[in-house]
């Protein structure tokens, strides 16, 4: 297997030059999963990767590893590394720490929040309530990530805000694009409008209980109200189309 190591074919990927290669090889992979190009549960051989990207080993078990700190990867003792999958389980429990999350940053926002740090959320939501209207899932969807986000940020707390990037990043792939999830679009603009007001008004408990209702997936998943989201395309499905 060692003798791979030294394999030094193609040290550069073409394209991006100001990132190293072990960045790169890290960026590209998580890109890959993140938009279900590799579908959770599938395989991540170290040496398949290695031909596929022209590198040599070293930088793929790198960012294997640090992918798998992520909780993007899972390395599993049968099969090695594989796309982390996430089951209806982990995906009520890491919207609950969502839910702790968001409420917590909305608490430590309101009573420091900046002038311009509540127009870029109104910003946001003028732009979410015109992508509703027009039907434009994709689009809001980014741009709710971006609301949602500029919420944690205007907390001014770093360590949450690390703990909240790497919780999206986990669920990140089962969130948006779904059918299933259409149907919040519509109460959406509304509950940003009234959260929105709640920061305005600097009323953090109010703003933080507004927030907790907007976030109900679970709750209404528990009620069996809902489906739970899937990835865009699950490997069963690709495993039909080819
Ligand atoms: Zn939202």
């Amino acid at each position: 297997m060692a003798a791979n190591e030294t394999d030094g074919r193609g040290t550069k990927s073409p394209g991006v030059r100001n990132k190293t290669l072990r960045e790169q090889v890290f960026d590209h992979l998580r890109e890959e999963i993140l938009s279900s190009r590799l579908s959770p549960g599938q395989e991540l051989n170290e040496l398949a990767l290695s031909a596929e990207l022209e590198v040599s080993r070293g930088p793929i078990r790198e960012a294997l590893s640090k992918l798998a700190s992520e909780g993007l990867v899972k390395v599993t003792p049968r099969r090695g590394a594989i796309v982390a999958e996430l089951t209806d389980e982990e995906f009520i429990e890491a919207y609950q720490v969502r839910e702790a999350l968001e409420t917590l940053a909305i608490r430590l926002a309101v009573p420091r929040i900046e002038a311009e740090e509540v127009d870029r959320l109104r910003e946001l939501h003028e732009e979410m309530s015109e992508f509703v209207a027009n039907d434009e899932t994709t689009e809001f969807f980014d741009a709710n990530a971006a609301f949602h986000q500029q919420i944690v940020d205007a907390s001014k707390n770093a360590k949450l805000g690390e703990h909240y990037r790497l919780l999206m990043a986990q669920m990140g792939r089962y969130l948006p694009r779904s059918l299933t999830l259409r149907g919040t679009t519509d109460s959406s603009p509304d509950e940003h409008a009234a959260i929105l007001a709640a920061i305005e008004a600097g009323d953090p408990d109010e703003a933080a209980r507004l927030l907790a209702n907007h976030i109900e997936i679970p709750q209404r998943i528990e009620a069996g109200e809902g489906e739970l989201p899937q990835p865009a395309l699950t490997a069963a499905e690709e495993s039909e189309e080819q």
